[in-house]
C-alpha cells in the first residue's frame, strides 16, 4: 500500500469544521439546564431538553462536533462494546439490559436521522464481527452464543454467506445498525440543535463546575452560567475537572485512515456485497468499512493512553499508519497497490469496567461520559434518556445497567503504556502464528 502522500489532519477526514461557529459566552446568565460538551452526547441531550420545553444552555470548548463524534469510523453498532465474553463472565446479569440498550440506541440514531432528515449517507448494513483466523472464528461463535442467549439479532456465516471480502474467514453480523458519514451526522445534529431555542455557546471552555446552595455554577473565561441542573458530556476530556469522579475513565487515542477512491470494478470484485462494516476479533480491533465516496476507511489496531490534561490536539503517528497499511494489504491483497489519502485520530474514554457509565454526582449534576468506542449509537441515546430523567424525574429502564449509584471506580487494569503495548504484542504474535499456519497450508515457507 502506498503511504507516501498521506494528509495528516488534526481534525477529521470526514468533514471540514463548520463555517458558522457560534460566539463564545460573554457575560453571566441563568437557565434550567446547562450541558457541557457539544459532541453527539451533549447535543442530543440539549436537543431533547429543548424539545421538552426546558431553557437549555450548551457550552462547547471548540465547536459542536470537534471531538470523537466527527472523527469516528461511522459504524453504528447494535451490540455493546468491549470484550463480550469477559463482560458476560463478570456482568452476566447485566447482559440482557446491555443488549436492549445497544439496540435501542442504534434505532434512536436511525430515528434522529430520519426525523430531522440528516444527510449522512446512512446505510442499514449491520456490522460484522469478522474473523481473520480460526481462533478468531471460535471467539465469534462463542460471542454469538452469548448474544443469542440474551435475544440479540445476529447471524453467523462464512465470508461468502455474509457478503464480506474473502480476506476474512467469516464472522457474525449484528443486524441492527449500519454505516454512515459520522462527520455529516454530527454537523447535521448541530444544525438541528441551532434551529431550536437552546442557547449554544462555542469556543467556550468550562473551567469549573461547582455547587452553591440552589444552583450549579459553571465558570468560563468570560462569563458564568447559573443552572438548576447540569449534564457533563465531555467524554475523554472529563478527567480535567475536580468535580469528575476519580478514575471514571481513561482517555485513549485511536486513529482512522482513508484510502484514495478505488475503481468501482475493483471494489465490486471484493465480494463485499453486504457493505457491512467489519471489526476484527483481535484484542485491539481493526475496523474496515466502505464509504459512499468509493473509498475504504479503516483503523485502530493500537491504543495510546493520554497522560496529561488538557488532552493535546494530535495528528496520527506515521509509523501506525504504516502498520495499518500492512494490515490492509494482508486483508485485501487485491488492493495492496492502493494509496492512503488521509489519516486522523481522536480521543475516546474507556472505563475500568469497559461498560458505558452514567449517573449523578449530586442531585443537580448528571454525567454520561464513556461509551467505550461505541458512543456513536449510545452517547446520543443515553443523553436523550438523561434529558427525560431531568424533566420527568423517572429513570428509563434502559439506563439501569449503566447507572452508577455510588461514583466510585476501581483503578483501570492494563491501561498503562506497558499494558497496552503488551495487548498489542499478543495480537501481533497471534497474527504471526496465523500467517505461518496459512503459509504452511499453502506449502510456502515465508511468513505473511
Ligand atoms: C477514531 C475513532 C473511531 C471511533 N469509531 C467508532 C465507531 O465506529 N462506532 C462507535 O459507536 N463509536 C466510535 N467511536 C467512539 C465515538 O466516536 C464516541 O464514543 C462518541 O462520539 C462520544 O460522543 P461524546 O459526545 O460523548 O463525545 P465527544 O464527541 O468527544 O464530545 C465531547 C465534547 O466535549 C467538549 N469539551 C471537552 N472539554 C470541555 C470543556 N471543559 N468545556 C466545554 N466543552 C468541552 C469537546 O470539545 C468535545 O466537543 C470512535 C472514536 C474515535 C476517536
Amino acid at each position: 500500500m502506498r503511504t507516501d502522500n498521506v494528509e495528516y489532519t488534526s481534525f477529521s477526514g470526514w468533514v471540514d469544521p463548520p463555517s458558522d461557529v457560534r460566539p463564545s459566552l460573554a457575560g453571566d446568565l441563568t437557565c434550567d439546564v446547562a450541558v457541557v460538551g457539544g459532541g453527539i452526547g451533549g447535543m442530543s441531550t440539549a436537543l431533547r431538553l429543548a424539545e421538552r420545553g426546558q431553557d437549555v444552555v450548551l457550552l462547547e470548548a471548540e465547536f459542536c462536533g470537534h471531538g470523537a463524534s466527527s472523527r469516528n469510523a461511522g459504524q453504528l453498532a447494535g451490540a455493546p462494546g468491549g470484550d463480550l465474553q469477559l463482560l458476560d463472565l463478570l456482568h452476566r446479569k447485566k447482559m440482557p439490559g446491555m443488549i436492549r440498550l445497544a439496540e435501542h440506541a442504534a434505532h434512536h440514531v436511525e430515528e434522529l436521522i430520519e426525523k430531522h432528515d440528516i444527510d449522512c449517507d446512512y446505510e442499514r448494513t449491520g456490522n460484522v464481527f469478522a474473523a481473520v483466523s480460526r481462533g478468531q472464528m471460535g471467539r465469534v461463535r462463542r460471542v454469538a452464543k452469548i448474544l443469542r442467549r440474551v435475544g440479540a439479532k445476529v447471524e453467523l456465516g462464512t465470508s461468502e454467506e455474509l457478503g464480506i471480502p474473502s480476506g476474512f474467514l467469516g464472522g457474525m453480523r449484528e443486524k441492527v445498525g449500519g454505516i454512515m458519514n459520522p462527520g455529516r451526522f454530527t454537523l447535521g445534529l448541530r444544525s438541528v440543535l441551532l434551529r431550536t431555542p437552546a442557547r449554544v455557546f462555542e469556543r467556550t471552555k468550562v473551567t469549573d463546575v461547582a455547587r452553591d446552595r440552589d444552583h450549579v455554577v459553571i465558570t468560563t473565561a468570560h462569563g458564568e452560567v447559573r443552572a438548576d441542573k447540569v449534564v457533563l458530556a465531555t467524554n475523554a476530556y472529563a478527567g480535567e475537572w475536580d468535580i469528575t469522579p476519580p478514575r471514571l475513565s481513561v482517555p485513549i487515542w485511536v486513529i482512522e485512515v482513508e484510502t484514495e477512491p478505488i475503481d468501482p470494478a475493483r471494489l465490486a470484485a471484493l465480494g463485499w456485497t453486504s457493505r457491512s462494516g467489519l471489526v476484527t476479533q483481535h484484542n485491539i480491533m481493526e475496523n474496515y468499512r466502505l464509504t459512499s465516496r468509493g473509498t475504504i476507511v479503516f483503523g485502530v489496531r493500537r491504543l495510546e493512553r493520554g497522560r496529561t490534561y488538557p488532552l493535546p490536539q494530535r495528528k496520527p503517528d506515521p509509523a501506525l499508519v504504516e502498520e495499518l497499511a500492512e494490515a490492509f494489504a494482508r486483508r485485501f491483497p487485491a488492493l495492496s497497490d492502493v494509496a492512503i489519502d488521509r489519516a486522523w485520530g481522536g480521543w475516546i474514554a474507556i472505563t475500568p469496567s469497559w461498560l458505558p457509565v452514567a449517573g449523578q454526582i449530586d442531585d443537580a449534576t448528571y454525567y454520561s461520559i464513556a461509551c467505550n468506542g461505541h458512543g456513536l449509537a449510545q452517547a446520543p441515546y443515553v443523553g436523550a434518556r438523561i434529558a427525560d430523567l431531568i424533566v420527568d424525574g423517572a429513570r428509563h429502564e434502559d439506563l439501569d445497567e449503566l447507572w452508577v449509584e455510588e461514583p466510585e471506580f476501581p483503578r483501570p487494569m492494563m491501561m498503562g503504556p506497558l499494558g497496552l503495548r503488551a495487548i498489542w504484542a499478543v495480537d501481533r504474535f497471534n497474527d504471526f502464528v496465523n500467517g505461518s499456519k496459512r503459509n504452511a497450508r499453502r506449502g510456502s515457507a515465508s511468513v505473511v
